[in-house]
């Protein structure tokens, strides 16, 4: 065959191998954030650009250099969302769930789109969950909001990830850090990449966050935010530590943690898997206090993450992990003759009907071929209906596991079937 079209480039298609996988995990951490009582909202895949823009930040990379922005037919500039928070505070205010009730918690997933170098962990269209606590300033949010994603790697089986906490300050001590910073690399501004005398100008604190080599190794001689804290940023984080400490969750506080996103305040964390590389943030969020009155609404603090169902799946093929998926198929119809179709066809649906999963051959196949396509589906039990059969009203029932055949009245092959698999 010759196709005619291919994906683009930073895309995929999730063949039924991959989607099994990616099935069960979705089932499973949606069980989780309803266990937690969070809701789910579905916003739409595009939004106006400037909803970005304000919320991401001018000076960060995603609103520089990664948005898949276009104009539509009315000549408004759209972007395809990059990530998840915009819009679900877009939502929030457009929909006045503040009327509704003074807290929320919510969570989503589905496809984001970054307009990317395409490379192992970043796609152009990947796939995100994530959550969403609007209305609430107290560290027992943001400690719920990390071991919310602490349980879901767990969960999984992911139970190596470093769990890295910080803090970027409030509008308190952030301007004073953010003098440190420059102050400390004023003597170096010369050598910085092109990126961080950007930053130095717009957003400091930004520079933090380089992948530089040069600026790196300046960067480290900047103190730690973590040390240039108000009292009350500490104090939080402290309570934030303390929590963390009453559930077990192990974490590290890293001085500098500093995310690729403006809207940050106080809290800061990550959940990396090390053998990753460079695309190790598995899941990362942080609070976001003043980004709801950015866009337009009341002083409302919020907290959230994200985790990257790329990532999430490399990790666990990357640790070997079995998961429990059962891609077995319950029942095969056999059929021998053309004279036993119609009886195998309507059998069929009657044992898809009282639950079961079943299939069948609509080729007109040959028994062994009828027999191979029951084991490519790792068939548990094949029904067989043959001239014999259908004159005395029965069929033959073999158990692929054992081997063992027996033969059943017509009438009671669904009872029997229920009997041996559904439990
Ligand atoms: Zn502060
Ligand atoms: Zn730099």
């Amino acid at each position: 065959m010759n196709p005619k079209f291919q994906s683009l480039r930073g895309t995929n298609d999730i063949l039924p191998d991959e989607s099994r996988i990616w099935s069960y995990l979705e089932d499973k951490i949606s069980d989780i954030f309803r266990r937690f009582g969070y809701q789910e909202i579905r916003t739409p895949i595009f939004e106006r650009t400037e909803l970005f823009v304000r919320s991401i930040g001018q000076a960060t990379d995603i609103v520089n250099k990664e948005m898949y922005t276009f104009t539509d037919r009315k000549e408004r500039s759209l972007t395809l969302r990059p990530e998840g928070t915009a819009p679900v505070v877009r939502a929030y205010l457009q929909n006045q769930l503040y009327t509704k009730d003074e807290v929320w918690k919510l969570y989503y997933k589905g496809p984001f789109f970054r307009y990317e170098r395409p490379q192992a962990g970043r796609e152009r269209q990947f796939h995100q969950f994530g959550a969403e606590v609007l209305g609430v300033m107290n560290p027992a949010v943001d400690a719920e909001i990390i071991y919310l994603g602490y349980l879901i790697l767990k969960s999984i089986g992911l139970d190596n990830c470093e769990l890295l906490l910080g803090s970027v300050g409030c509008p308190v001590c952030r301007p004073g850090y953010e003098k440190v910073i420059v102050a400390e690399m004023k003597e170096h501004y010369s050598e910085l990449c092109d990126d961080c005398k950007r930053r130095y100008k717009d957003n400091p604190l930004r520079m933090l966050d380089c992948k530089n080599d040069t600026c790196k190794k300046y960067l480290k001689k900047v103190p730690a935010f973590t040390e240039n804290l108000c009292e009350y940023c500490k104090n939080y984080l402290a309570k934030i530590e303390e929590l963390l400490k009453l559930l077990e969750v192990p974490f590290e506080i890293t001085p500098n943690l500093v995310r690729g996103l403006d809207y940050y305040t106080h809290t800061t964390f990550e959940f990396i898997y090390p053998h990753l590389g460079a695309q190790a943030t598995l899941i990362g969020g942080g609070r976001y206090n003043h980004l709801i009155e950015e866009l337009g609404g009341e002083d409302v603090p919020a907290c959230g993450f994200a985790g990257g169902m790329e990532r999430i799946i490399a990790a666990l093929k990357n640790e070997k992990k079995q998961l429990p998926i059962s891609d077995e198929l319950d029942v095969f119809v056999v059929h021998i003759g053309t004279e036993c179709f119609k009886s195998a066809f309507q059998l069929l649906q009657k044992i898809r009907s009282g639950g079961m999963s079943a299939d069948m051959d609509y080729r007109e196949s040959s028994l062994k071929s009828q027999f191979r396509r029951a084991d490519r589906f790792k068939t548990r039990y094949v029904i067989i209906i043959g001239e014999d059969e259908l004159k005395n009203r029965t069929a033959k029932l073999k158990n692929m596991k054992t081997g063992d055949e027996e033969s059943i009245k017509s009438d009671n092959i669904v009872s029997e079937l229920k009997k041996r698999l559904i439990k």
